[in-house]
């Protein structure tokens, strides 16, 4: 297995990890993205950079993230016994391809037999989260499994074409939904002090993201994205209210 090197300018001091129990699977969120996206995307979230220990491309390369041996920023309350791995894509929508779950497999393998661990887990067994997505194959690549086909999810089978072009007050149905500077997850994320005074209000960890429950004015649609007062939102997450 080979892991891509890299190198990374901390915002701050990073701090050893003394114990190593677990592995926490995240997805990007994000159909096309590098590790150095994710670096200054969490750098913009005032975090020291990557918040993952790996990095996983959808061509199959794997790149190193924060140092294998300090404490990551990836699941609230769970960073201090765990390694996180992120994959590139967006897994409540797409499916992974086998190119990219052959090397996660063999990532995860590689891990467990260095540390002597067996527990894997997903970011929203131990947060408040989607991630890594209703179809991200989660047993494929922890257990070699071959994967079935997820079931249609609500997510899945409310897609936003009804929602298209009509505007008015929605509401927030993913738990941490990002607010983006354009129409797609090509643009940024923005953050916590891009947001309205009211979007504020409704990103209690200033992460940049909207909670679930929140109403938001949709003024425009764009390929399934809507535009609101404090940027644009995937319409995959809300609903008509
Ligand atoms: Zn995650």
């Amino acid at each position: 297995m080979n892991i891509i090197e890299k190198t990374y300018n901390w915002n701050g001091s990073l701090k050893n990890r003394t114990s190593t129990k677990r592995i926490i699977l995240h997805h990007a969120e994000s159909k096309s993205c590098t590790a150095d996206d994710i670096h200054s995307w969490h750098l913009a979230n005032g975090w020291a950079g990557i918040g993952y220990h790996f990095f996983v491309r959808k061509d199959g390369s794997i790149y190193r993230g924060r140092p294998e041996n300090v404490i990551g920023s990836h699941a609230k309350g769970s960073n201090s016994d765990s390694i996180g791995i992120c994959f590139e894509g967006s897994y409540m929508t797409e499916t992974m391809s086998q190119t990219q779950i052959n090397a996660g497999r063999e990532l995860v393998t590689y891990l467990k037999n260095k540390y002597g661990i067996s527990k894997v887990q997903k970011h929203k067994d131990v947060c408040s989260t989607n991630c890594p997505g209703t179809n991200f194959p989660f047993g494929a690549i922890v257990n070699g499994t071959v994967a079935t086909a997820p079931a249609p999810s609500q997510t899945s089978t409310a897609k936003p074409t009804s929602n298209e072009k009509v505007t008015g007050t929605y509401e927030v149905t993913a738990s941490d939904l990002s607010v983006r500077t354009g129409p797609g997850t090509g643009y940024r994320r923005k953050r916590h002090d891009e947001l309205t005074k009211d979007g504020q209000k409704h990103d209690k960890d200033k992460d940049g993201c909207l909670e679930k429950g929140t109403r938001v004015t949709v003024y425009e649609w764009k390929n399934g994205w809507a535009r609101t007062p404090s940027g644009w939102l995937c319409g995959d997450y809300l609903r008509k209210v």
